[in-house]
């Protein structure tokens, strides 16, 4: 009987040299990122439309292609989120095809994350790690916390010291130690990378990132399943790392050779804040390298000045015919109320920038009004309130009867009352 299992192993991006299936991140001779690579003769007739459809409503019904160690149990229902049509959306920035993948409610901790510290912290309890931890904007913060406590695993994580109230909490109750660093995200990770070393400890995003960076994949595997088995014209994805724009090209190429979806050159377009753009800058420019920013921009969970897989986020992008825009601080939070008042999606700031930036690709014309395209919200606006803070004027208090209620609503918004309402207002009743 075939082995039922995937083979796959980590190979160096530059060199293409193996290293077998351990902790690391780069390749010791050039210095390039690692990436798992599988062997897809050995996945195909047990990855098929229907042995997927069979599988559970979650991230693990793509198991054959993510590195799961044998014997591994999946155990949280991570993943699988709503791919919404975005008609409201669609009409105030003249797309009639758009649509909304809502990573806003992933499971279990409301972004994108989830996903990749599921298959991550698989692979760490198979190397035997007992601690595991992170270099964190916010948002793997959360996730790996979560997750460690669920498997009893002991986690520490690193934070820029000036993180968002709500991402440092939706840490700490998970009862992980959490440690603030006097430095932003690119300090943080590089203190990572020497821990690792000398404690042993798993960190998610650093010895375990070409384990991490494959969860990224299931979002175009759902993209790809929930349109049909199709895959679109278009991705407009954020970027922070460049991990998750890249790892959802690499899925469609998969199905692609798999056979389970026509074979199409998607458009990658990516999505950063100004205020760290170090990715869109480079595309701009027709880079395949990254000129590092200080960041400074209210975007946090995007906030990576030195982007680990930036050039080969930059470089795809330009393949695949697509471009990369960054919008201000002011349009991300315009990009956060335009999505909630037009369907009923409350994202953080990372998705006011996507928001923003899809928008602008519409009206440069780089998206063409009927062109199928998918935006990608990978996080949850309950944890960036702050942004929202001088949006809405604090409402004054109103007695409770009905004619207080009445001179009220006039006074501040005389069109929320209908016509029809009219006469029974002015009928009496008062
Ligand atoms: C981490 C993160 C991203 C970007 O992920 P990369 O793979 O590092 O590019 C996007 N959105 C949110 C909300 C994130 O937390
Ligand atoms: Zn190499």
């Amino acid at each position: 009987m075939a082995s039922s299992c995937t083979k796959y192993e980590l190979r160096c991006n530059e060199c293409g040299k193996s290293y077998g299936n351990r902790p690391l991140s780069a390749c010791p001779d050039c210095l390039a990122p690692l990436e798992v690579q599988y062997d897809l003769e050995s996945v195909r007739g047990r990855f098929t439309r229907e042995s997927i459809a069979a599988g559970p409503a979650n991230i693990w019904r793509y198991k054959e292609l993510l590195p799961i160690p044998e014997g591994f149990q999946p155990d949280l229902p991570v993943g699988f989120t709503p791919l919404v049509r975005a008609k409201n959306l669609g009409k105030r920035i003249g797309a009639d095809n758009l649509y909304v993948k809502n990573d806003a409610v992933c499971f279990p901790t409301l972004s994108f994350k989830d996903r990749v510290v599921s298959v991550a912290l698989a692979n760490a309890q198979a190397f035997g790690f007992t601690t595991v931890g992170c270099s964190s904007t916010g948002n793997l913060a959360n996730s790996t916390a979560a997750q460690a406590a669920r498997l009893g695993l002991k986690a520490c994580i690193l934070v820029p010291a000036d993180l968002e109230a709500a991402k440092i909490l939706n840490t700490q109750v998970y009862g992980a130690r959490l440690v603030r660093i006097d430095g932003n995200y690119d300090h943080v990770n590089r203190l990572c990378t020497l821990i690792a070393d000398e404690y042993n400890w798993g960190f998610v995003n650093v010895n375990l990132r070409p384990y991490y960076a494959e969860g990224s994949k299931t979002v175009g595997y759902e993209i790809a399943e929930q349109l049909g088995w199709r895959l679109p014209d278009n991705i407009v994805c954020p970027m922070a790392g460049g991990s998750l724009i890249r790892k959802i090209r690499k899925a469609f190429k998969e199905l692609i050779a798999l056979g389970l979806v026509e074979p199409k050159e998607v458009r990658f377009f990516g999505a950063q804040a100004t205020g760290c753009s170090p990715i869109a800058h480079a595309v701009k420019n027709g880079w395949d390298y990254i000129e590092p920013q200080r960041p400074n921009t209210i975007a946090r969970s995007l906030a990576i000045g030195n982007p680990a897989d930036g050039p080969a986020a930059a470089k795809m992008i330009q393949e695949t015919g697509g471009w990369a825009e960054d919008v201000s601080d002011v349009e991300l939070v315009s990009g956060i109320q335009e999505l909630a008042e037009d369907e009923g999606i409350f994202t953080e700031t990372a998705g006011g920038v996507t928001t923003a930036v899809a928008a602008r690709l519409y009206s440069q014309g780089r998206i063409g009004r009927d062109d199928l395209t998918v935006v990608c919200i990978t996080g949850n606006g309950l944890k960036t309130t702050d942004a929202l803070e001088d949006c809405f004027a604090a409402e004054r208090s109103v007695k409770p009867k009905l004619a207080a209620f009445d001179e009220y609503i006039r006074a501040v918004d005389g069109q929320l009352i209908g016509a029809d309402v009219e006469p029974v207002l002015a009928g009496g009743a008062r």
